[in-house]
């Protein structure tokens, strides 16, 4: 029988992190997925990742507090056993410009985004070292490699997230473990569905694709990098953006 793998997906409830849950629940993953809140959104796609038979906790923790996030690794460890994947999802958008922009705002989405990060990979890095196994996968933004007019706090927050994971992958590749950053454009989920129309084809005439991704195209690049596939690439940065960027 194939060895359990058990993957730990933050944000896990709605768009990319539901994508994700998903696609690693397809293929065999155990899944402890975290929310903030408990949603008609959580329990659906926590019953659609037991419709694939894996093992699978789902339960709010706020990826900002270090004590929730201590004592969901630890349950999500009991009720699953030992977790050898991670996916640092959870993220929120508090959009303004720098004039107009508050010093809460500033906070919550550094909090979420950036030091919910931290929290969940110092929570695991050790386990994983100890085990000489793991990989992890943080999510990104374009804006944070190319910077988003509007978007400084979270732009600065995707940012910390690559230069962070960098670092982390150098520290601990000689322990067999692996740290990649994905950085997604506009993908369609709750969080572009703000944008409002004039936005929106501003947005589209950018794309060379001409059109948003679907999180089940970000979902299959962190697939690959949390996978033996990608046994030899830690500390990089990969974008799925319908070439925004070019
Ligand atoms: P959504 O807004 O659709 O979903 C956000 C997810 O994060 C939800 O599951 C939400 O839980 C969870 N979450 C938010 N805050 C917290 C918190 N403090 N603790 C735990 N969970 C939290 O976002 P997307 O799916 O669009 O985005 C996912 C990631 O991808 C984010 O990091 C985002 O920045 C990034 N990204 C998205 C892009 C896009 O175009 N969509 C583009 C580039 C990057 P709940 O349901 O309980 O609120």
């Amino acid at each position: 029988m194939a060895e359990q793998h058990r993957a730990l997906v933050t944000g896990a409830s709605r768009g990319i992190g539901r994508a994700v849950a998903l696609r690693l629940a397809r293929e065999g993953y155990a899944i402890a997925g975290c929310h903030s809140t408990a949603s008609e959104a959580a329990r659906q796609t926590e019953a659609d990742v037991r419709v694939h038979g894996v093992p699978c906790y789902f339960a709010e923790c706020d990826v900002s507090d270090p004590e929730a996030v201590e004592k969901f690794v630890r349950t999500a460890e009991e009720e699953l056993g030992t977790i050898d994947f991670l996916v640092n999802n959870a993220g929120i958008t508090k959009d303004s410009p720098l004039v107009l922009a508050s010093y809460e705002d500033w906070n919550a989405v550094q909090a979420t985004n950036l030091t919910g990060t931290w929290n969940l990979c110092r929570a695991m890095a050790f386990r994983f070292m100890k085990s000489r196994r793991g990989s992890v996968v943080n999510m990104s933004s374009v804006a944070g490699v190319y910077g988003h007019a509007g978007q400084t706090a979270y732009a600065a927050s995707k940012a910390g997230i690559i230069g962070f994971s960098k670092s982390l992958a150098k520290e601990v590749a000689a322990y067999g473990v692996r740290v990649n950053v994905v950085a997604p454009g506009f993908i369609e989920t709750d969080m572009t569905d703000v944008l409002g129309d004039k936005l929106r084809t501003q947005a589209l005439t950018q794309i060379p694709v001409r059109r948003f991704g679907r999180p089940e195209e970000v979902a299959d690049l962190v697939a690959f990098l949390l996978s033996d596939s990608a046994s030899y690439i830690t500390g990089q940065v990969f974008q799925v953006d319908g070439g925004i960027t070019l």
